[in-house]
């Protein structure tokens, strides 16, 4: 039975590199009929809080990774390293340690004064009896270091093959620290091997610390799991993603209109690949395809570009009520739209509007027309289409329109073509000009269906109001 987990710490939000490793995780799981466990590693007991693990919980629920076993806390098993720490102590496999951290700085940075690089020197291993009681009537805490054997120490990645390291390149790393609370190296195993995890699927950047974690399964007397290293994600510019580059919270691109499907989408094709040149993959579709056969050695490359055309792409997928449903709520958090609204206005905006958004975010954006009268008018567009007496034009466009009886597309149309005729000026001459007044934008969807679905009264009055604006403009 496959048993794999994610392990995140509880930072505050879920990292973007943190959800494609669960990700990865959790199709392996599926695709295997296996179990995927979350657990989390609070042992940082002053950085955590049930507020951080939240955020935690909603983003792979969000993102659809439903975990089957689990979380698991790491801060409510504190006794239990206790324990298997005492046990190596007891077995000599690992020593109290009582150095103050005042003492070792002080030891190593004579070391590196030398040239020379620093690892812990074990002084407390050669403790003299005297000495140690001496430590123990001071009541000074200890720690628990592991004492690294002899040899190297070496094992098959599942990604990049044979890994191998001399452990005299080991120090003696701490399993209990001098707080009580755990070393990562040390709980992380204990907790792999109780919940009986088959594959550790994690980051690049945990390979350095994978064998402190295999000298301490056979210390232990333990088999270890099989590792597989994922490659990192790095920004636009090759270096390690980071708020450098942006937002690294997935709860950020669920604010911002990302679909969790394309989220989910996104993020499997980095560092994973199909070995076909198709890129729309839903969930299930990954899960029937996913290997770890296919995960590359090489780092993947964070392009929001490719996320915001991904999400273009599932938005036009999306069935229209189904669309309308996933906008309203970022409507109503941009202020657009209040508790009570016309559903089926927003239908008609959502169906016009459909090809043009990238985001559920967008009307914000492109679309807050539909929703407000007060907007500014592009300056760029002022300055391109309005010329001296385009206000006479537009008054007698607003003339003609109060005359209309059935109000709809063609009835528009027929009045503007008709004063451009009049006029003998082309209908773009007229076209632009509405569509800056009645929109406050220059691009947006065919003018007419537009008017007809503003209505009657509202595509008056903007005139009326860009007329004015336009006539206190010439006066300055
Ligand atoms: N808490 C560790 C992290 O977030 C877990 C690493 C692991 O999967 O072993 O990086």
């Amino acid at each position: 039975m496959i048993r794999v987990r994610i392990a995140p710490s509880p930072t505050g939000y879920l990292h973007v590199g943190t959800a494609r490793t669960a990700l990865f995780n959790y199709l392996f799981a599926r695709k295997e009929g296996g179990v995927f466990i979350l657990r989390i590693e609070d042992t940082d007991i002053k950085r955590s809080s049930q507020e951080m693990v939240d955020v935690i919980l909603d983003s792979l629920t969000w993102l659809g990774l439903e975990w089957d076993e689990g979380p698991y806390f790491q801060s409510k098993r504190f006794d239990i390293y206790r324990k298997y720490a005492e046990k190596l102590v007891s077995e000599g496999k690992a020593y109290y340690c009582y150095c103050t951290p005042e003492e070792i700085k002080e030891r190593k940075e004579k070391v590196q004064k030398q040239g020379k690089a620093w690892k812990y020197d074990r002084r407390c291993l050669h403790l003299t009896d005297e000495e140690r009681r001496k430590f123990e009537e001071e009541g000074r805490p200890k720690a628990i270091r592991f004492l690294v054997p002899e040899g190297k120490t070496d094992f098959d990645d599942l990604i990049h093959g044979k890994i191998e390291r001399e452990n005299q390149d080991i120090e003696d790393f701490v399993l209990i620290k001098s707080d009580g609370t755990p070393g990562y190296n040390f709980s992380v195993v204990i907790d792999d091997h109780e919940m009986e995890i088959t594959h550790v699927i994690r980051g690049d950047d945990h390979i350095s610390n994978t064998p402190k974690q295999i000298l301490v399964y056979r210390a232990l007397g333990w088999n270890e799991p099989a590792f597989a290293h994922v490659p990192l994600i790095l920004g636009q510019d090759r270096s390690k993603l980071s708020k450098r580059h942006g937002a690294v919270a997935v709860s950020y691109y669920r604010d911002q209109g990302i679909l969790p499907e394309a989220f989910v989408n996104f993020l499997a094709l980095l560092g994973w690949s199909p070995g076909e040149d198709r890129e729309i993959f839903s969930m299930d579709e990954l899960i029937k395809v996913f290997s770890l056969e296919r995960v590359g050695k090489k780092p993947a490359i964070f392009d929001i570009n490719k996320l915001l055309w991904m999400n273009q792409e599932y938005i036009r997928k999306l069935d229209n009520d189904e669309l309308v449903e996933r906008i309203i709520p970022y409507l109503k958090m941009s202020g657009l739209i209040g508790d009570e609204f016309d559903r089926d206005y927003i239908s008609r905006v959502v169906h016009l509007m459909k090809e043009r958004l990238q985001t559920l975010r967008d009307l914000e954006k492109i679309g807050y027309y539909y929703f407000k009268d007060d907007f500014d008018y592009d300056p760029k567009g002022l300055k391109k289409r309005i010329y001296l007496g385009v206000e006479k034009r537009l008054e007698m466009v607003i003339e003609e329109l109060e005359k209309i009886d059935v109000w709809n597309e063609k009835a528009c149309e027929d009045v503007v073509r008709s004063i451009a005729d009049k006029e003998g000026c082309k209908a773009g001459e007229i076209i632009h000009p509405i569509r800056l007044g009645i929109s406050g934008m220059t691009f947006g969807p065919g003018l007419f269906e537009l008017m007809e679905l503003l209505g009657k009264t509202r595509v008056i009055n903007r005139l009326k109001r860009f007329v004015e604006f336009l006539r206190k403009e010439e006066d300055h």
